[in-house]
């Protein structure tokens, strides 16, 4: 525990204000530093700019989830029919982006304000400004007006997160826009193609085409290389079956802009060496993101980086023994909002509160809201297969069929599940995998069990609730070792 030193400003400094930095401040104070919280947004290439909060409030988690939300309920409406609601010509129902857009950019102002009232109720001095270091405790803060604050502070969190990428063609930034744009756009996005076929690439074309948009997704190698192979394939395949285009091994070459406002752009099949083009109305980017890194004059505190991540050890701690890190920012760790706001947590209670407990980034569930849905927790059966050995794992594995489906007809072909086990003793397992409904819903209580060491003698012991589609995982019994038709005859005995 960092002893309280009254020769600093602060105890802490927190540089970024978004889902690790705030988690860090707020705990801090409670714990009874004094805190300060810098959050500042340097305006896309397009022009986009936000308030408090980060990513995940406001170009990230929140308005993704409330397009996919919005597209499901479009789809929701023509299952309904079936289900004898009166829509009178429910073929020509439609989306109305602009009031989306509001709708979205309402709730995300109403974040913004919440946030900064908690920081003041708190009493997490919050500052306006952009951070840099002076030296290893003193911390620049440069405002809107071109004015600098300087600060001192015993220690010191980057929280900084990332940005989104471009590539690196003619008309990639004059022209693309990224996630940081998607949201607030204030014109329909109209026929779109999506470069990178990573979760946010694929979230984005799934949404557009649920709200009645052409959707092109173009993939540079695989699709969610991070994840299972198998389920980013059954992913893509369902995300095919709606309509969403894919052009596989494909880079693209330059975007111009036609006299009609619309974008060509070129690209080159990297296996044929095809070359090929079309015309969109919007390019959005989503290549990856790059950290923060550059603005906050690292060199002077001597804190090491790795290209764009800053390097920390298993307590978040850098090479600098009093300067921090959490978040997105980091080297090689999960970017997700609760992993960044449980280590900025545990941080804080390690530097004020004397605890000794370190984040845990093995088995954190995580859910790709493409228009099916797709949930994990633990390692991929890939993963498992090279750790353990294909004589030490088996995989259960089944096609199910959610009773909700069956009135609209909607297509069951991509509900599928499987559980990544040890071969021998109780079967720990090791990963399970669901495709389906609600699938962050299922996944987030099988993760806690997994997190205390669920074998699949207890998950096979665990009565189902019924009907759901998480009950299936208590129904797993075939695996892939027998060969056996994993698709189910019947829902109910
Ligand atoms: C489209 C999209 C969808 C996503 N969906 C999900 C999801 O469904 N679930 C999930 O868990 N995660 C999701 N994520 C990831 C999630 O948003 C991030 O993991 C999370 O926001 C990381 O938090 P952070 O605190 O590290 O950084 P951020 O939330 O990015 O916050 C960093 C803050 O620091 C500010 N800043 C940067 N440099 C400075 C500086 N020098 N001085 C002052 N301020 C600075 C930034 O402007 C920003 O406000 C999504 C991300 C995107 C882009």
């Amino acid at each position: 525990m960092a002893p309280i030193n009254n020769e600093y400003d602060y105890d802490l400094v927190v540089i970024g204000g978004g889902s690790g930095g705030l988690a860090c401040a707020k705990e801090a104070v409670a714990l009874g530093a004094r805190v300060a919280c810098l959050d500042y947004v340097k305006p896309s290439p397009a022009g986009s700019k936000w308030g408090l909060g980060g990513t995940c409030v406001n170009v990230g988690c929140i308005p993704k989830k409330l397009m996919h939300q919005a597209a499901h309920l479009g789809e929701a409406v023509h299952e309904s029919v079936a289900y004898g609601w009166q829509i009178p010509e429910p073929e020509k129902i439609s989306s109305n982006w602009n009031k989306l857009v509001q709708a979205v950019q309402n709730h995300i102002k109403s974040v913004n304000w919440v946030t900064r009232v908690d920081l003041r109720d708190k009493k997490v001095e919050y500052i306006n400004g952009l951070g840099y270091f002076k030296d290893p405790h003193t911390v620049i803060a440069k405002m809107k007006n071109g004015t600098e604050r300087s600060i001192t502070a015993q220690n010191v969190l980057i929280a900084v997160g990332g940005r989104p990428r471009y590539s690196p063609i003619p008309g990639a930034v004059e022209y693309g826009i990224t996630s940081d744009d998607i949201f607030s756009l204030d014109r329909e996005p109209g026929k779109t193609l999506v470069i990178g076929a990573g979760y946010i690439g694929l979230e984005c074309a799934g949404f557009l085409k649920g709200l009645g948009y052409d959707a092109t997704v173009m993939v540079r190698s695989v699709v969610l290389r991070e994840f299972d192979q198998q389920m980013a394939g059954i992913i893509k395949d369902s995300m095919v079956e709606r309509g969403i285009k894919f052009l596989f091994t494909t880079l693209p070459n330059s975007i111009e802009k036609q006299n009609d406002g619309r974008l060509k752009v070129r690209w080159t099949n990297s296996n044929t060496g095809e070359e090929g083009s079309d015309v969109f109305d919007t390019v959005l980017f989503a290549i990856g993101r790059k950290g923060l890194v550059e603005d906050l004059n690292l060199g002077s505190a001597g804190v090491e980086i790795k290209n764009d991540k800053i390097l920390a050890n298993d307590a978040e701690q850098t090479n600098v023994p009093h300067i921090y890190a959490v978040g997105d920012i980091l080297q090689g760790k999960l970017e997700l909002t609760p992993v960044a706001i449980h280590a900025g947590r545990l941080l804080a209670r390690r530097l004020f509160s004397g605890s000794t407990q370190l984040m845990d980034y093995a088995n954190v569930a995580t859910t790709v809201f493409t228009p099916l849905e797709y949930s994990c927790v633990g390692l991929s059966e890939e993963v498992a297969l090279q750790k353990y050995g294909e004589d030490n794992i088996e995989v259960f594995h089944g096609f199910y069929k959610p009773t909700e489906f069956f009135i609209p007809q909607k297509s069951v072909r991509y509900c599928y599940l499987k559980a990544i086990a040890e071969r021998s003793g109780d079967q720990k397992v090791l990963g399970l995998h669901y495709v389906g409904p609600v699938a962050g819903e299922v996944m987030q209580g099988f993760a806690a069990a997994v997190k205390a060491g669920l074998t699949m003698k207890i998950l096979l012991n665990t009565v189902g609730i019924h009907p759901t589609t998480a009950e299936e995982f208590t129904r797993l019994s075939i695996t892939k070792r027998s060969g056996l038709d994993p698709t189910p005859a019947t829902c109910c005995s």
